[in-house]
């Protein structure tokens, strides 16, 4: 077998270069830290949580816990030192970064097939060792420069810029209205409209709303079009009115009347049971989001999937250049995994490290094994970065909009979501376990 290589020592290098390694695979593993560091870690350590120290739930039948329980069934190397660097935390599972981070160095000192650099890749040769891209959303600009070579400029992105997501079911279906505009097209748009009282209410509240502080290195140059909703609406009252909340050709059916302004929720089409606020992406706090987004007619009890954000994330385009077994479709010996595959979150990152791992060194070693079934939470993001509507695409954490839903007939007559969600997280397990069983063999 030939040796391969993993880049980067965050969530997702140690976990690929682990589970490479234990598949018998000889791994080099590059590191930039301490020779050179990230605007946002503070220490040379493998596997530092840059921010919370927490790994999310482990409340039974959610989908955190579920991406959790696959990946500890496929012996996850970063779970285990999670779980026993785990502290109380209630339903989640939390841990003592720094003890984190010494189970991660001891484990990989302790694999005699991995070797650590300590250096910052520059370079990327596609015809060279098979390799794991896992350089994180601060990826060094050198490397991102030769990832933008190897995918096209247009498709690495380096800032988010997400819109709310709100669950279907919290919408108040009897406020709102089904229309497109001037009636062009399906009306696959939920208008909520707004009245001129409501309107300046919302208005008020939002430009006066307290904004999540920048570190300097987060501070963006926004690009016209991708404006922060709140750095839109300070350029005049009306601006909203004849930017995202424009009413023209939104008659309400029920009154005939066009709104003074109209939000429109859009349908994730990936994410079933959820909509997103177009044109939203909102640098506000999360407890502010809430807050001033339920005063839209229609979102008065809103459950929010997600929060709006802005801030400084390197990722690729994956829907565009990205292959099922996590490789670049132009470049078959070249993985990406972490967040620059166009997941979120630290357990997301792990998993993604975890399949490219195997995915790399069965390409190292040429074995073929089979992909990561959909119905699971890994397949889940797996089919959710390769599928995701491109234009739009923003990277996701674990959710159950992104898992396979259940049948057309079972959803109907299983009124309880948290069955619902029980029996998704059971079929999910089932079908990882066949998956893993044949990998073993
Ligand atoms: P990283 O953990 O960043 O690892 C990438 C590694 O690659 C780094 O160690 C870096 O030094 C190294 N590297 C980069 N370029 C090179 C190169 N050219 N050569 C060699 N090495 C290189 N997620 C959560 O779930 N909870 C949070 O609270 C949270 N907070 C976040 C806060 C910030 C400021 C950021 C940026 C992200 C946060 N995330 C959070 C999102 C995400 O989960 C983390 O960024 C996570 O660390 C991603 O894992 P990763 O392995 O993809 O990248």
């Amino acid at each position: 077998a030939e040796r391969m290589r993993v880049i980067g020592g965050g969530l997702a290098g140690p976990e690929a270069a682990l589970m490479a390694a234990r598949m018998g695979a000889d791994v080099d593993l590059y590191e930039m830290r301490p020779v050179r560091q990230t605007p946002a870690h503070q220490t040379a350590d493998f596997g530092e949580l840059v921010c919370s120290n927490s790994l999310k739930s482990e409340s039974e039948n959610t989908a955190p816990w579920l991406l959790k329980q696959e990946m500890r069934r496929a012996g996850s190397p970063l779970l285990q030192c999670a779980d026993a660097a785990a502290v109380p935390a209630g339903h989640a599972l939390a841990v003592d970064r720094e003890e984190f981070s010494r189970r991660i160095t001891a484990a990989i000192a302790a694999e005699p097939r991995i070797t650590v650099h300590r250096e910052e890749v520059t370079e990327l040769d596609p015809e060279g060792p098979v390799t794991v891209l896992a350089s994180g959303p601060l990826t060094s600009s050198a490397l991102s420069e030769e990832i933008a070579r190897l995918t096209g400029q247009e498709h690495l992105a380096f800032y988010d810029s997400i819109s709310p997501i709100v669950d279907a079911e919290s919408i108040d279906m009897d406020r709102v209205y089904f229309a497109a505009r001037w009636d062009k097209g399906t009306a696959d748009y939920i208008n909520c409209p707004m009245n001129r009282e409501e309107y300046d209410r919302f208005y008020d509240a939002l430009v006066s709303a307290e904004t999540v502080k920048e570190k300097d290195w987060e501070k963006l140059d926004y690009f016209e079009g991708c404006l922060p909703i709140e750095e839109l609406a300070r350029r005049g009252r009306d601006t909203l009115r004849f930017g995202p909340m424009k009413p023209v050709g939104l008659r309400d059916p029920r009154t005939g009347q066009t709104p003074w302004a109209v939000v429109q929720l859009r349908c994730e089409n990936l994410r079933a049971d959820s909509y997103n606020l177009v044109g939203f992406q909102n640098h506000l706090k999360y407890g502010e989001q809430a807050r001033i987004l339920r005063m839209i007619p229609g979102l008065e009890n809103a459950k929010f999937l997600r929060y709006g954000q802005i801030h400084r994330n390197t990722y690729i385009q994956a829907p565009a250049v990205l292959a099922g077994r996590l490789h670049f479709k132009a470049h078959p010996r070249v993985f990406v995994a972490g967040q620059l595959s166009g997941v979120e979150g630290y357990t997301e990152s792990m998993g993604m490290g975890l399949l490219a791992g195997i995915y790399a060194a069965a390409a190292a070693m040429g074995r073929e094994v089979a992909e990561i079934p959909r119905g699971t939470a890994l397949g889940s993001l797996v089919n959710y970065i390769t599928h995701a509507e491109l234009k739009r695409f923003q990277p996701a954490n674990i959710t159950f909009d992104l898992l396979e839903p259940l049948e057309e007939e079972t959803r109907r007559k299983v009124r309880d979501k948290k069955e619902r969600h029980r029996m998704v997280c059971e079929r999910a397990l089932a079908k990882f376990d066949a998956w893993w069983s044949g990998l073993a063999r």
